[in-house]
């Protein structure tokens, strides 16, 4: 089936609908899913501010794949507890949204030149339920997550990104979730910012209002500033796919614009529909 064709199809079958806004979050700490924070505060009334789309995309820093991009077409995805040493509460805690296995299928097959495959292994990792349970918290619309090919460089994001735009004129919000700026192991809990996430999140927030993401995406240009924010670049990848996602007819709107523990940038943003 050729990808005209499949677009096509999902054209056919999902109503045109407003522009859906473009959402990335800085998800920080686990336990914002269960305490009261400036964080989930605003992920509550963001949440309220939301159309209702038809399905929702997340694009999390915590499903990683190399090779390949992975979209999960399970009918109901399951609450993955990806992390160690948090108090019981957190592991109690389930989103109980379904998928959207049709749209999902579609998505793998409009990724295919970027060697999409459909998973029915994965779920909702942290990233995506931590957040989702303040934007929509009766877990009433599918979701489904589309993994990061962590073998492919920082631009890759913007093309998965733009490949994936079309979706929010057919009611799919494509939510990121990652952090501008992510060193656990500069943290400073309870501490000043330090200095190089003070610098590398204006740095961002400056290229992204000025819709210059090629600077956002060249690794050589970014230098050391790039390796100090992100020894590893899983939770900026997001970013990058939310912007490669955006078009020159959006607004952009910054929220939680914070660094948490010294060297989590907690900064949001939202494209939408001017
Ligand atoms: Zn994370």
């Amino acid at each position: 089936m050729s990808i005209a064709h499949d677009l096509q199809t999902l054209r056919d079958r999902l109503t045109p609908s407003d522009r859906m806004p473009l959402v990335f979050l800085g998800h920080g700490s686990p336990m914002n899913a269960i305490e009261d924070t400036e964080f989930s505060r605003a992920w509550t009334e963001l949440g309220k501010s939301l159309p209702r789309p038809r399905a929702i995309l997340v694009v999390s820093a915590h499903w990683m794949t190399r090779g390949t991009t992975l979209v999960d077409v399970s009918a109901m995805p399951r609450t993955i507890h990806d992390f160690y040493g948090f108090p019981q509460a957190l592991y109690d805690q389930r989103y109980d949204a379904q998928g959207d296995p049709e749209l999902a299928r579609t998505v793998a097959t409009l990724l295919a030149s970027h060697h999409a495959e459909e998973d029915d292994t994965w779920g909702l990792d942290h990233g995506a339920w931590t957040v989702l349970k303040y934007l929509y918290p009766e877990a009433d619309v599918p979701v489904f997550q589309v993994s990061i090919d962590m073998g492919r460089d920082l631009d890759h994001q913007l093309e998965i990104g733009k490949a994936l735009s079309d979706l929010r004129d057919r009611g799919v919000l494509i939510l990121g979730s990652g952090n501008v700026v992510h060193n656990l192991r500069a943290m400073r809990p309870g501490g000043a910012p330090q200095d190089f996430a003070l610098e590398f999140d204006q740095l961002f927030t400056d290229r992204l209002t000025a819709r210059d993401f090629d600077r956002l995406a060249d690794r050589k240009g970014l230098g050391h500033l790039l390796r100090m924010a992100h020894p590893t670049v899983d939770h900026y990848m997001p970013a990058l796919t939310i912007a490669g996602a955006s078009d020159t007819r959006d607004d952009l709107t910054f929220m939680t614009d914070a660094i948490d523990l010294g060297s989590v940038s907690m900064k949001s943003y939202v494209f939408h529909a001017a």
